[in-house]
């Protein structure tokens, strides 16, 4: 049985990458794969903190506008997917803008989930670099990983918010996804976060993985985005399973994934990455229903 329950709420991610030496080069972002991913502006968010409905109703006259002009099955579409959505928005105390510069024109069209930002203690997270630590440039395309909380989303925040001066306490995810659907911005998709230490990509070309610090084994987190879905009331132990996630946090990770262009064979989760060999998260994920909702924003047939 592993024992990953037990370190999780007072180290996520023991072994994770800490603060690497100042030495190494700063990186550029990852490119428009994750900068997408951003979160608004203030002016930006005070512009489309409208009541849901009216967001929905937007979304709606778009869709229609554009299903009107170009008469297409894709825009076609987007209308008859919206008013599902709007329903699982309607009691959101604010939505969040579309992000997307290039996300999919169905996924702009649609109402967004309600969001918060509770941004994590600078001391756990950091930059991301264009040269690992023994100076060799780095090229890795973005990967998103997902994971689960375990305990509430609340607990892991506290986590992340708290100042840590020890390097092995120092953990964080991106975005956090509540039970009700809400999307928690933690850490800026330009920084990297602490949310897989020793792990490794296993993707089409070939292993993926990033040394940043002399003490901790090599990671994937200088190029991966981490979500992570807060775990269900019944999984807060060290089962293998659980009853699962809920819809809202099904539909607002999908909303969430398609703001971004990082395809599907770079989506992966921390149990496939996990080298410790005591990470199986995230438990009862049902891959289908997710990559279903995806490429319906998407608009992926
Ligand atoms: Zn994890």
């Amino acid at each position: 049985m592993v024992i990953w329950v037990a370190s999780f709420v007072l180290g996520v991610l023991i072994g994770s990458c800490g603060t690497p030496p100042s030495t190494l080069s700063e990186a550029p972002p990852l490119g428009e794969q994750l900068e997408t991913l951003a979160v608004p502006s203030p002016a930006v968010v005070e512009q489309f903190e409208k009541p849901p409905l009216d967001a929905s109703a937007q979304a709606i006259q778009a869709a229609a506008a554009q299903s009107a002009a170009a008469q297409s099955a894709t825009a076609q579409s987007a209308a008859a997917q919206t008013p599902r959505v709007q329903a699982t928005v309607a009691q959101a105390p604010r939505v969040n803008p579309p992000l997307a510069q290039n996300a999919s024109p169905l996924a702009q069209g649609l109402p967004t989930p309600p969001y918060e930002l509770l941004w994590a203690d600078t001391s756990n997270y950091g930059e991301r670099y264009s040269y690992d630590i023994n100076g060799t440039p780095v090229y890795n395309q973005p990967i998103i990983v997902l994971h689960e909380t375990v305990y509430s989303a609340d607990s892991a925040i506290n986590l992340f918010r708290t100042h840590h001066t020890d390097e092995s306490q120092q953990a964080s995810y991106h975005t956090l996804i509540r039970l009700n659907g809400t999307v928690v911005y933690v850490v800026p998709p330009e920084k990297r976060a602490f949310g897989a230490g020793n792990s490794v990509f296993m993707g089409a070309n070939g292993a993926e993985t990033v040394k940043t610090h002399k003490s901790y084994p090599p990671s994937v987190n200088n190029f991966a985005y981490h979500i992570s879905l807060e775990t269900p009331y019944d999984g807060q132990d060290e089962g293998e399973t659980h009853s699962g996630y809920t819809e809202a946090q099904y539909r607002s990770l999908a909303w969430l994934v398609a703001q971004s262009s990082v395809p599907d064979d770079r989506i992966t989760t921390h149990r496939a990455v996990d080298r410790s060999q005591s990470r199986i998260d995230p438990r009862s994920f049902d891959q289908t229903k997710f990559f279903t909702l995806l490429h319906q924003l998407r608009g992926v047939r």
